[in-house]
């Protein structure tokens, strides 16, 4: 099917007035609840089949978030799409003003291939709530779940509201000529430039959900097994191919030998060997051979070992690592965790400051000065104190970075803002309106103007 023709099908579809109704709404997202529910095994094993995902971390970072969603908006949707009552001001009474939420028309969602059905079907589900149709253009890198993505929702759903566009680079090339009404992206910072690109060329707007490099800072004042034990598990989940999981380590310098061997009993735990399931591949060759290359094997305190056969790479703590080194130099995107020790945490705050601002970034600390002092000085797109990776998992609160690490966010009814126009209205009365904006104008108007507005 050609774009051209999907795309223009979408906005008559939006323009018919079809998608107003919340309860259209609501029926298009039980049935693509119902579509997932009915197909978890095949989603389950799409997915291993592409980097050899678990159900388990299948159902825990993608499907129960995307459930998670849908019964928000279940819940929510007629209270939040109402139009909004907001005081009138003197100059304009009286009158009543409101706030519409349009559906701004055909969207188009482009998605990464690290959690490949969350981080396209999310952002639907919150562009559906708000009224609007899309084409989603999911990662091509895992292939397997690309594939059955379009699969379903194509053969179960009419193209004027969703649709999947399978491809790659000319595919989304080609999209991205589109004039849509708004363009959803998720993926790297250098892919996004291009999408803002494409996008300023025929002034549509954009969200852009991008990664980057985020710290995790541990101080001395820390409850260093919790740190150790959260860090653990948030650095290589996914393998480490989380755009919000630790990237890299500071650690105040008294307490660094003492949480390496934490993290070191953790890894060891956590059964994250080669043949494991509890333990993701690296998606492919290219990016199996660009983690490689990153790890310094002079400086390899645990881990290290790779398998190219089955693109496993084991769990790499570093160590010794300096500012400069190649690790620091890039997203990591995968799982090595570069350690690096400080001795004031306030010069550590600095030099951050000083850095692009991180998609995600973490304190484990139990000294409120310390924290007040990460809050103040650090910009960053949301974090967490004494946690990692879960401030993403909430549907009452904003997900998205700043700066570098993106623009805009979505998630619950801010995924649900995110996609609608403020569409402001004012009602005026007719039964009085005192004249003074209307000419001739004289010294007594003037005078009463000022005392008005
Ligand atoms: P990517 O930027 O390579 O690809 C993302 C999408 O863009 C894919 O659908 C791909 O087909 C398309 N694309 C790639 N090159 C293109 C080009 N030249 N022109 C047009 N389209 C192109 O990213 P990725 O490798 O899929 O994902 C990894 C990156 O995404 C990391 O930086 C990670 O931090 C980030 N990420 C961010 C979030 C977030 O929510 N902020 C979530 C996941 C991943």
């Amino acid at each position: 099917m050609d774009y051209i023709s999907v795309f223009n099908a979408q906005k008559e579809f939006v323009r018919s007035g079809r998608t107003s109704d919340t309860a259209f709404r609501k029926g298009i997202l039980i049935r693509l609840r119902d579509l997932l529910k009915s197909n978890e095994g095949k989603l389950y094993d799409a997915v291993y089949e592409d980097f050899r995902k678990s159900g388990f971390d299948t159902y825990a970072t993608e499907l129960s978030m995307i459930y998670g969603e849908i019964n928000f908006f279940l819940k929510n949707l007629d209270r939040i799409a109402r139009p909004r009552r907001c005081r009138t001001n003197l100059a304009n009474m009286p009158g009543k003003f409101r706030i519409h939420n349009d559906p701004l028309g055909s969207v188009l969602i482009i998605g990464a291939w690290n959690y490949p059905y969350q981080l396209t079907l999310l952002p639907a589900i919150d562009a559906i709530a708000a009224g609007n149709a899309c084409i989603l253009k999911p990662s091509e890198l895992p292939s397997g779940t690309m594939h059955l993505v379009a699969g379903l929702i194509n053969e179960n759903f009419a193209p004027d509201i969703l649709y999947v566009a399978e491809g790659g680079v000319p595919e989304t090339t080609e999209l991205l000529k589109i004039c849509f009404d708004k363009i959803f992206f998720t993926g790297s910072p250098k892919v996004g430039r291009i999408v803002y690109e494409a996008a300023a060329s025929n002034m549509v707007p954009v969200t852009l959900e991008l990664g980057g490099k985020s710290p995790v800072i541990v101080t001395a004042s820390a409850d260093l097994e919790t740190a150790a034990k959260r860090i653990t598990w948030g650095k290589f989940l996914n393998a480490g191919q989380t755009c919000v999981a630790p990237d890299y380590l500071l650690v105040e310098d008294s307490v660094e030998d003492e949480l390496l061997g934490l993290i070191r009993k953790r890894l060891d735990e956590s059964s994250y060997s080669d043949g494991s399931d509890n333990y993701v591949r690296i998606i492919n060759k290219k990016n199996f051979d660009r983690i490689l290359g990153l790890i310094d094997p002079g400086k390899i305190y645990c881990g290290g070992r790779s398998d190219e056969k089955t693109l496993y790479i084991e769990p790499t703590v570093m160590t010794g690592v300096g500012w400069d080194d190649k690790v620091m130099g890039e997203e990591i995107f995968g799982p090595v965790l570069p350690v690096i020790p400080f001795s004031s945490l306030e010069d550590v705050l600095d030099r951050m400051s000083h850095m692009e601002k991180p998609l995600s970034a973490y304190i484990f600390s139990n000294d409120k000065s310390e924290i007040k002092m990460f809050l103040d000085r650090i910009s960053f797109g949301g974090g967490c104190v004494n946690d990692v990776v879960m401030h993403l998992v909430n549907e009452n609160v904003p997900f998205g970075g700043v700066g570098n690490s993106g623009t805009g966010n979505y998630h619950g009814k801010y995924g649900f803002d995110c996609f609608s126009h403020k569409k402001t209205v004012f009602k005026k009365s007719l039964h009085f309106e005192p004249d003074m904006k209307y000419p001739p104008y004289t010294g007594g108007k003037l005078a009463w103007i000022k005392r008005l507005m």
